[in-house]
């Protein structure tokens, strides 16, 4: 799939839309979920323009990816629900159609501040 240059968390990252920002560097931009499934609910996407993990782990460069695992830990860190910091979350990424992936920019799900439940319906 080509990338959408106006899909939603690329208008974010553009700035042309607003988000409840909960970390930024220069590899990933992390924010709440507008519509939280669980008690925590955050979005992490990577910066470059990659619609899915397949893509991304096909085409992005070794600092990318370190940049972007990396990024979880610190945001689920600064939320508190990493291993150190806490108790424990999920993390997951919808991949395309039968993922059920609605927006066509990678992104991880990170749920948490409470137990998440059964891994799929
Ligand atoms: P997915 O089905 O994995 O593509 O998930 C897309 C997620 O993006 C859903 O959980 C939506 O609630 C969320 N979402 C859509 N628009 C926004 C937005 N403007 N800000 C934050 N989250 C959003």
């Amino acid at each position: 799939m080509n990338y959408d240059d106006n899909n939603i968390f690329a208008k974010i990252l553009k700035g042309e839309i607003p988000c409840k920002k909960i970390y930024e560097d220069n590899f990933i931009l992390s924010f709440y979920d507008i519509s939280p499934k669980k008690k925590i609910h955050a979005l992490v996407i990577p910066k470059g323009k990659y619609t899915d993990l397949d893509h991304f782990s096909s085409n992005a460069s070794a600092e990318e990816i370190v940049g972007l695992i990396k990024g979880i830990n610190t945001v689920a860190k600064k939320l508190g629900i990493s291993v150190d910091t806490g108790k424990g979350y999920r993390a997951l990424s919808n991949i395309s159609e039968h993922g059920g992936q609605e927006v066509p920019h990678l992104h991880f799900h990170l749920f948490g501040g409470e137990k998440i439940g059964k891994m799929v319906e």
